[in-house]
This record gives C-alpha cells, sequence and structure tokens, in this order.
C-alpha cells in the first residue's frame, strides 16, 4: 500500500480512470448529491466532513461541472479536494487499485495549516452555525432546527434574487445579538473560528448601529465591552485579533458622527475605523469629518467601495483614497474596468481586501472563477483573501484559499505573498502582530 499526501497542481481528472474512489467532502448536507442512493453512501465524519464514496466513473459523473443542481460552492469544494487530497493506493486483485482518502481532515489540512491574515471579516455575520441555530430556537426566534431548512431560510448561500428575503436573512441573525453573554459568546466563538482555519493576525468589524437596532437595552458600551471580553477570552489563543468599528454609510450625518465619535473614543480597543453599506458615490464626503477625527485618534481607515458592478465604482475607489485617506478598501475589484484608477491604486500602495464567494453572492461577479482577482494581482495591485460574512455565507477562509487555488491557481508561493503583504497592512500593532507572524513583516 502507497500512502502521501497531493497538495498542489493535481487535477480531479488524474483520477478519473481509477476505481473504486472514496472523496471526503467539506461541506454540509445541503450540497450532497443524494440524489443517487443506489451508488453513493453518506458516512458523516465531523461537523463539516462527510465522505462520498463510489465508483471514480461515478463519481465524475457527480461531479460534471454541467450537471445541473450543483452551486458554483459545490464545484469549488470539489476542485479543492483535487489539488489537496491525502490519500491511500492500494491494489488487490478482486477491487483492482483503490485510491482511498483517508480522512476529510487531512485532506483539509494543508490548506488550513498556511498561516493566514483576514483584514475584511464581518463579526456579526461570522458565527458557528449550531450556536445561531440554538440561540434562535432559545431566544424563541422561528429558527429552523434541521440544517437544511435552517440554511435556506437564515443563511445566503446562492445569489439572492429577491433582496427583501436576503434582507430577511440578515435581519434575522442581527436578532440574535440581543445581550451581552450571546455577544461574548459570539466574539469568542468567531477567535477560535479564525485560529482553526490558521488565522494568524484576525481583524474583526462590527456596527455598534447594526447590533444595537431592536435591541433597547443594548446600548454601544455595553456591545463594545462584551465583544472585547469574547476577544480577551481568547487571549490563550496564538492569534491576534483586532476590531474595526464600522459606521454604516446609510445612517444619517448626526448619527454617524456619534458612531464615530464612540469609536474614536476607543481607540484603544479599536484599530481602525471602516464605512460599510452600498456605494453611496459623491455623498461619501459628508464622512470626511468622522474620519478626520479617527484619524486624530490614532484609528486607520478602511472602507468598503467598488463592490458593486455600477459604472461609478473605480472612481469611488479613487476618491475614498484621494479625498478621505483609506488606507485599504474593502471589496474594490471593479477598479479592473479602469486602468489609470487601477494605475493609481498600485502607486498609493492601497490593498484590496478581496472577498470572493461574497462578490458572487452578492451579483458583483457573475462566478467565482470570473472573478478579476488573478488579474488584479498581476497588474501590480495588492491584494488580499477574505471571507467577508463566513457564518452567513455557510463558509470559512479555507473554502476561500480552495476556491483561490482550484479556479484561479494560486499556489502556496503566491498565498504566502498575499498573506505576507496583508500582514503589512494589518491595522494591528506592529510588535502585536509580528509577535504572531512566522515571517518578518516589512
Ligand atoms: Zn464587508
Amino acid at each position: 500500500m502507497r500512502t502521501g499526501i497531493i497538495t498542489g497542481l493535481v487535477r480531479y481528472s488524474d483520477f478519473r480512470s481509477k476505481s473504486p474512489v472514496i472523496i471526503p467532502i467539506l461541506g454540509d448536507q445541503g450540497f450532497l448529491p443524494r440524489r443517487d442512493p443506489d451508488w453513493l453512501k453518506l458516512a458523516p465524519t465531523q461537523d463539516k466532513a462527510f465522505i462520498l464514496m463510489g465508483g471514480a466513473a461515478h463519481i465524475s459523473h457527480v461531479l460534471d461541472d454541467n450537471k445541473p443542481g450543483y452551486s458554483e460552492r459545490f464545484k469549488g469544494l470539489r476542485l479543492f479536494f483535487n489539488v489537496t487530497l491525502a490519500y491511500h493506493v492500494s491494489q488487490n486483485s478482486s477491487s483492482g487499485t483503490q485510491v482511498i482518502m483517508p480522512s476529510a481532515h487531512e485532506a483539509h489540512s494543508a490548506l488550513e495549516k498556511l498561516p493566514k491574515v483576514e483584514l475584511h471579516c464581518h463579526l456579526e455575520a461570522c458565527f458557528r452555525r449550531q450556536t445561531m441555530m440554538a440561540l434562535g430556537a432559545s431566544l424563541g426566534l422561528d429558527a429552523p432546527q434541521n440544517v437544511k431548512e435552517f440554511c435556506a431560510e437564515w443563511l445566503l448561500t446562492e445569489p439572492e434574487k429577491n433582496l427583501a428575503v436576503a434582507l430577511q436573512k440578515f435581519s434575522n441573525i442581527q436578532s440574535v445579538w440581543a445581550n451581552e453573554s450571546i455577544i461574548e459568546r459570539l466574539t469568542y466563538e468567531a477567535c477560535e473560528y479564525g485560529y482553526n482555519q490558521g488565522i494568524k493576525i484576525f481583524e474583526l468589524r462590527y456596527s455598534p448601529d447594526f447590533i444595537a437596532a431592536g435591541h433597547p437595552e443594548l446600548t454601544f458600551d455595553k456591545i463594545h465591552r462584551a465583544i472585547v471580553a469574547g476577544i480577551e477570552r481568547a487571549s490563550h489563543l496564538d492569534i491576534a485579533v483586532g476590531l474595526i468599528g464600522i459606521v454604516q454609510k446609510t445612517l444619517p450625518t448626526k448619527q454617524a458622527a456619534y458612531t464615530g465619535d464612540f469609536i474614536a473614543a476607543h481607540n484603544d480597543t479599536f484599530v481602525g475605523i471602516d464605512m460599510a453599506d452600498q456605494d453611496i458615490g459623491d455623498e461619501i464626503m459628508r464622512f470626511a469629518p468622522i474620519i478626520e477625527k479617527a484619524r486624530a485618534a490614532g484609528l486607520h481607515f478602511t472602507t468598503h467601495a467598488g463592490e458593486e458592478p455600477v459604472p461609478d465604482a473605480p472612481r469611488h475607489v479613487y476618491e475614498a483614497i484621494e479625498h478621505l485617506g483609506a488606507e485599504r478598501i474593502g471589496h474594490g475589484i471593479h477598479i479592473i474596468r479602469d486602468s489609470a484608477v487601477m494605475d493609481y491604486v498600485i502607486e498609493k500602495g492601497v490593498m484590496l481586501e478581496v472577498c470572493p464567494t461574497s462578490n458572487w453572492l452578492t451579483s458583483s461577479v457573475p462566478s467565482t472563477a470570473e472573478h478579476p482577482v488573478r488579474r488584479l494581482m498581476e497588474a501590480g495591485v495588492q491584494v488580499s483573501i477574505n471571507s467577508d460574512d463566513p457564518g452567513l455565507f455557510d463558509i470559512d477562509l479555507c473554502h476561500e484559499y480552495a476556491l483561490m487555488q482550484s479556479e484561479h491557481n494560486f499556489s502556496v508561493a503566491e498565498f504566502d505573498r498575499c498573506n505576507d503583504l496583508a500582514a503589512s497592512h494589518s491595522f494591528i500593532a506592529p510588535e502585536r502582530k509580528q509577535a504572531v507572524w512566522p515571517r518578518p513583516i516589512e
């Protein structure tokens, strides 16, 4: 028997001729092909790991790109296993050659082990599915206790054609952030999630206004204290966590100024300020005094811009940098359409916080395969790979890396380069981030 781990440029097609095969699939039951019970058996192993068994020819058929009913996401997972496989090969006279991947965990571990930096992750949407299901029920909310129904009703796993449905999902999640003990627990679990993903430098962002909405007993102070307590509870983990405070672009100017003041006043526990929600064009300039105040308090500034595929997207990115002094841009991917803005972003050394699955789910790009991330990177734009809303999207950061590897041919050296740059662009204090990062941060 031969045993080994294949990483790198191994394609699923390399296995097509071998039979039978066992492939560990990371994902949840909703994505598993159960329609062919005769020749497929599912063996649940752990939370996010299932094993799909069948002859190689059958599996090739199931995973065929053209077979209807499988989401982009499943496609990404399939390709992930193309490139990172732990396997055993054995030969016997009755069944011929066997290629057996012994555990999903082994398959996943090569990507998990890469030291990572995550700069763009919304705390409110970074949760364990089981926790969200349990908390939803305990709060008396209409949270399905069946995984498939919960994913369909509460999570965003396909591009939503109906905005009302998408907003309802955000609203469900928001309702669960209902009291201080829940906030502390969810924050702690988010840190633990980051650690388990191999994230060493982890910036979590949240919006005080978003959490406080509909929870009159939750003041900004109570929310922030509970979040900081959750991060402190995770201090035994080898991970540097930094908080970014969000001012929603949709807020009236007066409320935005109040939130901005709150963030600036807590410059001991925030590392930066961000503006989120949809592009509002030139109206963004009304936030200039808020950003100025935060900067004077020693906070860094990033902003969501160039996320939506609108004609002015490149200009929004330009203005956020030129007029508001953004050091990083959340998304910003649509600068790909404007070479002058791309040159400007490169010249300014501004990093784009790229979130591939998020961009597909919000219809910013038609598919993750068509994401401009590689073109941006090859043009010289600094990019980092992020998950945005992992709990809500039912993904994790390793899933995004898997997509980059399978659909955009990212090599380990390219991941390392993106992560070293992201470490350098992280708003966390130099000595704190260097203490957890394996290579010198420039
Ligand atoms: Zn975001």
